[in-house]
């Protein structure tokens, strides 16, 4: 049997022998789906130490099964961090750190250019009593003030959901480390391989694993991954339980003890089976996306029916040259536009005949969807102006269709309604 040696070759290249590395049933090369909800030892001393984590090994599948576990290993090495959970959604990702990692008193740092439901779920944070204050995140001056000494956690997203703000991501990093916080960044639209966690000092990255990783719009799924740079035993809200053994790893146990075992947001085999492999091209499809992406925001640019476009690839984004000089290849798959005052937005999307009308992001197919009437729609005209978001702003997911089609598809339609 060949073993490709474990340090010598690109993160691209580990995370497609990763499954081989882990050593694989039968010598299958990829990981194999497991579905049984429960695991039996040898002898019933071999399931307390299971259980009480002095052995490794599953116990039920809520916490976790083997291929799970591979998935969660593919996602570490992307992120080049110490170790990574995974869950049922995104959503049940940031959810589980909230709750996990916060209680009533703390108060909270956020973004105020916030995915929607992300938004929504502060909501019922304040509700449980987290203070949560929105800052601008573009500007770390702005975290830094905000700021208290009941200041737990910092949260920002690297490229802002639906109008590109980049999030001044390593200036935030260096408060945070100053004032001993725990900064969480959601890297869902650059994934690690534009930007890592761990290189603008992050302590969590969460990620939606239903989006570029995965890739291809077939399964949901979320993660929290530890870079290893946050020092968890300066942290108030570990519970006795999970200060046991090293301390790099109790912040990601108590993710996981209460994300999964007790919240129960867990990631199904099936699912990660599916991530797993979408994840094995996500270096060959993001290069794609990035090309098309910027091709497309350049050629929209050019249009006289085109009032805007929103993308940190074009030199006139305002965080354009923090993009580039934080962004390894590439300025991601999301992009928005508005039209000239007094074109139909949905008339446009209606004369579209390639690109799909949809929510979503990162599938291979190019999606767009005009955000005010729909994903933003909850969350009001008052907040929806502070986020920067138009009536008129339609919001693209670039695909790995060919460009020229693309632009064809968008040049129709333009002349279509105009
Ligand atoms: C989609 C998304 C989420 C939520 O992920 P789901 O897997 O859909 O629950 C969170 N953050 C960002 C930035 C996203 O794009």
């Amino acid at each position: 049997m060949t073993t490709p040696a474990k340090r010598a070759y690109s993160a691209n290249t580990r995370l497609l022998h990763a499954d081989r590395l882990g050593g694989v049933e039968h010598g299958a090369i990829h990981k194999p789906l497991h579905v049984s909800a429960a695991f039996n030892y040898p002898t019933a001393r071999d399931l307390v130490e299971v259980f009480q984590g002095n052995q490794a090994g599953h116990v039920y599948a809520r916490q976790g099964n083997p291929t799970v576990n591979a998935l969660e290993a593919k996602v570490t090495l992307l992120e080049d961090a110490k170790g990574t959970a995974t869950f049922a959604t995104g959503m049940a990702a940031i959810t589980a750190v909230f709750l996990a990692l916060l209680r009533a008193g703390d108060h909270l740092v956020c973004t105020r250019f916030l995915f929607g439901n992300t938004n929504s779920l502060m909501q019922t944070l304040q509700a449980l009593g987290v203070a949560v204050t929105f800052v601008d995140a573009t500007e770390a001056a702005n975290v830094r003030a905000a700021i208290t000494p009941a200041t737990r956690m910092v949260f920002v997203e690297t490229i802002a959901n639906p109008v590109t703000q980049v999030a001044d991501l390593d200036g935030i990093g260096r408060v945070c480390k100053d004032a001993g916080l725990l900064y969480v960044v959601d890297g869902t639209l650059t994934t690690p391989l534009l930007v890592k966690g761990r290189d603008v000092g992050a302590g969590l990255v969460v990620h939606s694993l239903s989006k570029s990783i995965g890739g291809h719009g077939n399964a949901l799924g979320g993660a929290v991954v530890d870079t290893g740079l946050f020092d968890w035993t300066t942290y108030a809200n570990i519970l006795p339980p999970y200060k046991k053994g090293p301390a790099d790893k109790w912040g990601l146990l108590q993710v996981r003890k209460k994300g999964l075992r007790d919240m129960g947001g867990t990631l199904r085999a099936e699912d990660a089976h599916r991530l797993a492999v979408g994840a094995e091209t996500l270096a060959l499809r993001l290069g794609r996306v990035c090309d098309n992406a910027l091709a497309l925001a350049q050629w929209l640019e050019q249009q006289p029916q085109v009032a805007r476009v929103h993308y940190p690839g074009l030199a006139s984004h305002a965080q354009h040259e923090r993009a580039a000089r934080l962004f390894d290849g590439g300025f991601g798959l999301l992009m928005s536009f508005e039209l000239r005052e007094g074109i139909d937005t949905l008339a446009f999307l209606d004369a579209l005949q390639l690109v799909i009308v949809s929510s979503h992001l990162a599938d291979n197919r190019t999606l767009a969807i005009p955000v005010a009437q729909t994903i933003y729609y909850e969350m009001g005209p008052e907040r929806r102006a502070e986020m920067g978001i138009a009536d008129e702003l339609i919001r693209l997911s670039v695909g790995i269709e060919d460009v020229a089609d693309l632009i064809d598809d968008f040049s129709q339609a333009l002349a279509n309604i105009t």
